[in-house]
């Protein structure tokens, strides 16, 4: 029976393309974002399905404690089972620590922070019962070494490695391996934002002095949802062409 990956914020971006990898991969795919309008203008479904497995999309806001847990009993309803989560749902509300505004932060921690805890609890669930499943975290270099400009993002990141170890203490010894990987400079709506001048400073630092293509992120993820990885857990892997050295 073929397994079943939740991929989180996966209208575009990064998760469309580990959506779309984890579809070559065999899996059955549940895409998720927060509104309808999210799937407009974009063909990830078509793509998927036309790799011949099985595709439904869930819109749920995750950083919802009770969206998630509806949404989660929706995809098991539906699949059967869940073998794969990965949370990858995002946003950045940039700014200076003395000029962000309170509600920027309270964002950004609760979807990119809130919403692993709330997927990784029901999921966990039900990987617990099946005794088995890979969760992958989508974490960023700014939650391992800092950036200026974004104090919230960078919290929400370096709290999503610290649970991503807590989770796979938790849930290892039932098969259930918890890793994240900490993307540097990925060409992706969320990145078309920054201003050349933070793009050039950016690519000034990498060693590779090119950004990163999401496929190169969904590749790694695939990797960490694969058997090869059955003995890696509470790792975070950095794709980041040498950002950081
Ligand atoms: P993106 O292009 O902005 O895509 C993020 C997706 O998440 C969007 O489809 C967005 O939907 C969805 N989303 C936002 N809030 C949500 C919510 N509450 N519930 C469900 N879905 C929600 O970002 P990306 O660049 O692909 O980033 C994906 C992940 O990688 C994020 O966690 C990001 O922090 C991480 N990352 C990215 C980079 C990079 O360079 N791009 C680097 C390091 C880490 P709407 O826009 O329709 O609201």
């Amino acid at each position: 029976m073929a397994k079943t990956a939740i991929i989180t914020g996966s209208a575009r971006g990064i998760g469309a393309a580990i959506a779309l990898r984890l579809a070559k991969d065999g899996f059955n795919i549940a895409l998720n974002d927060v509104s309808e309008k999210s799937f407009e203008n974009n063909d990830i479904m078509e793509k998927i399905t036309a790799l011949g497995v099985r595709c439904e999309k869930y819109i749920a806001d995750v950083s919802s404690h009770e969206a998630c847990e509806s949404f989660v009993k929706k995809v098991r309803e539906d699949f059967g089972s869940i073998d794969v989560l990965v949370n990858n749902a995002g946003i950045t509300r940039d700014g200076l620590l003395l000029r962000m505004a309170e509600e920027n932060y309270d964002d950004v921690i609760r979807i990119n922070q809130k919403s692993v805890f709330n997927m990784t609890k029901f999921v966990g669930a039900v990987m617990l019962r099946q005794k088995s499943g890979r969760i992958v975290n989508l974490a960023s270099v700014a939650g391992l070494y800092g950036n200026p400009g974004q104090m919230n993002y960078s919290a929400s990141k370096g709290a999503v490695i610290a649970m991503t170890k807590t989770a796979a203490k938790e849930l290892g010894s039932r098969g259930i391996n918890v890793n994240a990987v900490a993307p540097g400079f990925i060409k992706t709506p969320m990145t078309d934002k920054l201003t050349d001048e933070q793009r050039d400073a950016m690519l000034a630092q990498i060693a590779m002095k090119r950004y990163g293509e999401p496929e190169e992120v969904a590749s790694v993820v695939a990797f960490l949802c694969s058997d090869d990885a059955a003995y890696v857990t509470g790792q975070t892997i950095e794709i980041s062409g040498g950002l950081s050295m």
